[in-house]
């Protein structure tokens, strides 16, 4: 055969995957000098040293082997303890936890674990860039629910009804949300958990921001009547401990769907790494750091939104996650544009809000998990170009 390559190569269905909008961002701000990014999605903090110095115990002490395929017993006694306390929900840690690598791993399984080919998945839009190809890499098809502005980004019954299908088998939810910051109400919650219960569907609920939620009572559907025995419940260490590194996250499930995740997992991925497992044990300890972080994350959201606002971008203060989403639109500029000209002219890189789906259209995701200083730079040079950008259409 000559050098020419048969597409079919790649699976029909990868190959029709697109690429994600940030990555190709990251690639145009990795090639240049001096930026400022409120682009990516990551704490800003170290993990705190408590957690550090138990893994690196741990790895004196010899621990450099696999550990369970669900997770060290302790660590899934931790977290049952933890969600028991935090959500009001009590998982078994036997049977209805699963430790994994990272949210992204359990929700991978998640959906592995549930799809049959053609099955439909609910999601609200805008959302976190992987919801869409992991639905179609489990032989899925996504059914984003878009969502908008004017009510905050809510995702309400009557939405979720108008999208529904007969082929749809689960719904996938994640308050705090990524890219928009939306938290849910109880009211919220409990209109949704009556749909996914009037339609008999499973519910994937992706819990990685709770704890960076700055005011009122953090509320999950997975807690509402008559909700666990449908409920797949995702979380992990990423966010509100700063262990992105690390790798962990972890599925609570009924028996026999957390026994079907396990099998995937066990054939796959083994186990999450034991460090990782050690430090995440460590880290459930005490929720000292965490409050600290997130009262620093508090600020800095207050001082972003007042900035964006005076700059007449339209920013409402969210009450979740560590973005804040404004409305850069009716300037003839799309988002991508909109980013892609802030970068160039001012050095600023922040994510077009089409990154996350079309709804997300006319927005820009800037994330505030940075510096303090760094925001003061970048918001003084946002309402420059802002400004500039009123005069030329002038
Ligand atoms: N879900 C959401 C909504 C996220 O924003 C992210 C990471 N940005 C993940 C899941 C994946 O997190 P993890 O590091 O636990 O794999």
């Amino acid at each position: 055969m000559s050098g020419s390559r048969s597409p079919d190569r790649v699976a029909r269905h990868i190959r029709g995957l697109p690429r994600s909008g940030i990555r190709d961002f990251f690639d145009i701000v990795s090639a240049r000098a001096g930026v400022i990014s409120l682009g990516i999605g990551e704490p800003d903090f170290v993990t705190p040293w408590r957690i550090r110095e138990s893994s690196i115990y741990a790895l004196d002490r010899g621990a450099t082997t696999y550990t369970s395929n669900r997770g060290l017993p302790g660590l899934r006694r931790a977290i049952a303890d933890y969600i028991g306390r935090a959500f009001g929900v009590r998982y078994d840690p036997e049977t209805e936890i699963l430790v994994t690598v990272g949210v992204s791993e359990a929700l991978d399984l998640a959906l592995r674990a549930v799809i049959e080919p053609g099955d439909e998945i609910l999601y609200h839009e805008p959302c976190f860039v992987s919801y869409a190809p992991e639905i179609v890499m489990a032989h899925g098809v996504p059914r984003a629910v878009p969502t908008s502005p004017e009510n905050g980004f809510r995702l309400t019954g009557a939405l979720l009804r108008k999208h529904a299908t007969p082929r749809t088998k689960a719904l996938l939810v994640n308050f705090p949300t990524n890219p928009t910051g939306a938290t849910l109400t109880a009211a919220d919650a409990r209109e949704i958990a009556a749909f996914v219960k009037e339609r008999d569907l499973l519910l994937i609920t992706d819990e990685i921001y709770s704890e960076l939620t700055y005011a009122g009572e953090r509320a999950s559907i997975a807690a509402e009547p008559g909700m666990k025995e449908r409920t797949i419940f995702l979380h992990g260490f990423s966010k509100g401990w700063a262990m992105t590194g690390f790798r962990l996250g972890y599925a609570c499930a009924p028996p026999d769907l957390s026994e079907a995740m396990m099998k995937i997992h066990q054939y796959t991925m083994m186990c999450a790494p034991i460090l990782s497992q050690k430090a995440a044990i460590e880290a459930l300890k005490s929720p000292s750091d965490t409050e600290a972080m997130r009262a620093s994350y508090a600020q800095r959201r207050n001082f972003i939104c007042a900035e964006l606002n005076a700059m007449n971008l339209p920013c409402p203060t969210p009450n979740g996650a560590f973005y804040v989403f404004p409305y850069i639109g009716g300037r003839g500029l799309s988002s991508k544009d909109f980013a892609l000209r802030l970068l160039d002219e001012q050095n600023v890189a922040c994510i077009p809000g089409s990154a996350f789906g079309p709804s997300g259209e006319g927005f820009l995701r800037c994330s505030y998990a940075t510096d303090i200083e760094a925001i003061k730079e970048a918001t003084r040079r946002m309402a420059a170009f802002v400004q500039e950008l009123g005069k030329r259409r002038r």
